[in-house]
């Protein structure tokens, strides 16, 4: 049987948010069989809990948030990433503020947080969410296209175009497929850092937001180059964390899907109404466990050591 998964032993982070400058404090704890990703706002006179799931997203304009019960969690695209990424189906995440911490601006450091605390199996079968049928959002026309879709697969791949005319994005590949049975996820995806441009960050701090972003914490660029002394982490780092992002907002729908995601200047917004078109379409997905590991696609049924 494929088992559910969650950590050992629980695990600790502190950093500031990318948009509020906030400091906030991460805990992260096991949780029980079928529990999901809960995230609970500790800070608050009464804890609220936030249970991540395609319903809980409240707003997508710069990172995915999630709200319940009038409590709020930003920027929870990275740390999902790696929860996708290690096969994590049930955690709880303790936060004192209303922003999960950039830390790099990639989901390397919570990969190494979540690895460090270990991963145990759970007596439980872990449940996918199988395509069944193409599920597509699109909009805008000519230049201003963009769209998002599923494809039935047996396995998980995912594939992403940008078009961004920039000379610095120019020079890099602005496509990028993965497939997660490749095992590579932490190697090829987990680095890859937010990206920003000096002229957006001006703009954006004059409206309160991006006030903890730098460069120890995203590739940031003038209107020619990337400022940062150190370059580039991949050659393609940019497009690479547009797929670090997509795999963290399509696991806010609480299970890993098993399907082909293609996406054209896709981002949270699309990505999310992607998820719930799918759900508003009970004969386009099954939700299935594998009884047999050696019936699952290649990369789950041997997924990332346990320990
Ligand atoms: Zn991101």
């Amino acid at each position: 049987m494929i088992q559910q998964r969650t950590l050992k032993s629980l695990t600790r982070a502190v950093g500031v948010g990318l948009h509020s400058g906030q400091r906030v404090e991460l805990t992260l704890r096991p949780a029980a069989p079928d529990t999901g990703i809960v995230f609970r706002r500790v800070d608050l006179p009464e804890p609220v809990d936030i249970p991540v799931s395609a319903d809980s997203v409240s707003d997508t304009r710069l990172a995915s948030t999630i709200s319940a019960q009038g409590a709020t969690v930003h920027t929870i695209e990275h740390l999902m990433s790696a929860c996708a990424g290690l096969g994590l189906d049930n955690l709880y995440v303790d936060i004192t503020a209303e922003e999960v911490p950039i830390l790099d601006g990639s989901a390397a450091s919570f990969v190494y947080l979540l690895q460090s605390a270990g991963i145990v199996l759970q007596d439980a079968p872990k449940r996918f969410i199988r395509v069944l049928q193409p599920v597509e959002i699109r909009q805008g026309e000519g230049k201003n296209a963009k769209w998002a879709r599923l494809d039935p697969y047996h396995g998980y791949k995912l594939s992403f175009e940008i078009e961004f005319d920039h000379p610095a994005v120019n020079a890099t590949g602005q496509r990028v497929e993965f497939d997660f049975g490749s095992g590579q996820y932490a190697r090829e995806i987990a680095r890859a850092r937010t990206f920003g441009f000096t002229r957006d960050v001006e703009m954006m701090r004059a409206n309160g937001l991006a006030l903890g972003g730098g460069l120890d914490n995203a590739i940031v660029m003038d209107d020619v180059k990337v400022l940062n002394a150190d370059g580039l982490r991949y050659q393609d780092e940019f497009v690479k964390h547009k797929i670090l992002d997509a795999i963290g907002d399509l696991y806010i729908v609480g299970k890993p899907l098993l399907a082909a995601y293609s996406a054209y200047r896709s981002g949270h917004a699309l990505n999310n109404l992607l998820l719930r078109e799918l759900l508003s379409r009970p004969e386009a997905y099954e939700v299935v466990s594998f009884e047999q590991a050696a019936k699952a696609p290649r990369g789950f049924a041997e997924p990332v050591a346990a320990w």
